[in-house]
């Protein structure tokens, strides 16, 4: 037993973010993991093709249908959905370790997914929907990213408004108005959540040797 606040045994928590493609959610990912090294990112298995510059074992695991259904019936996702025409999944196993291990993870997810997640692992879930300043922005920010087609920029817009239906099935919502202070919010979000009395396992043992004055 230490008496010694720093090594406070802490469960690991998963922190989901969702947004409609284009609200900033990837460049906030990227930012939150740069300057947090206690929080990893869950790299998800899916079906769909790469995309330039997108590495495999980095951005996603990509793998075909086969294997993907493999996974599924091994009861090797810890969530899976369908997303366009596409299949998406958050392998297991690192969750498990990570959090046992009281490292956060950050869930690059959609909203069937979190739903799967608040069913499974409610207790470790905080979860927080990232929505654009405005829809002319959202349009402006996928028109810019250019990796997909026009037809692809059009389907995505459409489902934008889907996903964004979903935004009260969340703990915190931000809007993205400028990427700064949205990141100060998310970080300030994180680090309320790993305060949480729930979360803090080692306390009742730090407060027992407290109290003995050891
Ligand atoms: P993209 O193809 O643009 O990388 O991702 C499309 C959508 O799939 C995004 O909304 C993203 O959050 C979601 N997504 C990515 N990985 C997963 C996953 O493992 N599970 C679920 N449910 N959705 C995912």
């Amino acid at each position: 037993m230490s008496s010694d606040g720093a090594s406070i045994v802490r469960r690991g928590l998963m922190l989901v973010l969702s947004s409609p493609s284009g609200a900033g959610k990837t460049t906030l990912s990227r930012l939150l993991l740069e300057h947090d090294s206690g929080i990893e990112l869950s790299i998800s298995a899916t079906t769909r093709p790469k995309r330039p510059g997108e590495r495999d074992g980095v951005d996603y695991h990509f793998i075909d249908s086969a294997r993907f259904r493999g996974m599924v019936e091994r009861e090797e996702l810890l969530e899976w959905a369908q997303v366009f025409d596409n299949y998406y999944g958050t392998p297991r196993a690192p969750v498990e370790t990570s959090l046992s291990s009281g490292r956060d993870m950050l869930f690059d997810i959609d909203w069937q997914g979190t739903q799967q997640l608040v069913e499974r692992a409610r207790e470790d879930l905080v979860s927080v929907f990232i929505l654009p300043p405005s829809t002319q922005e959202l349009e402006r920010r996928l028109v810019t990213r250019a990796q997909d087609s026009a037809e692809i920029v059009a389907r995505r817009m459409a489902k934008a408004a889907d996903e964004m239906s979903h935004w009260a099935e969340y703990d915190y919502v931000i809007v993205n108005r400028e990427i700064t202070s949205s990141l100060v919010e998310l970080r300030a979000i994180l680090q309320a959540e790993r305060l949480k009395r729930h979360r803090q396992i080692g306390l009742s043992d730090f407060v027992k040797a407290l109290r003995a004055g050891r």
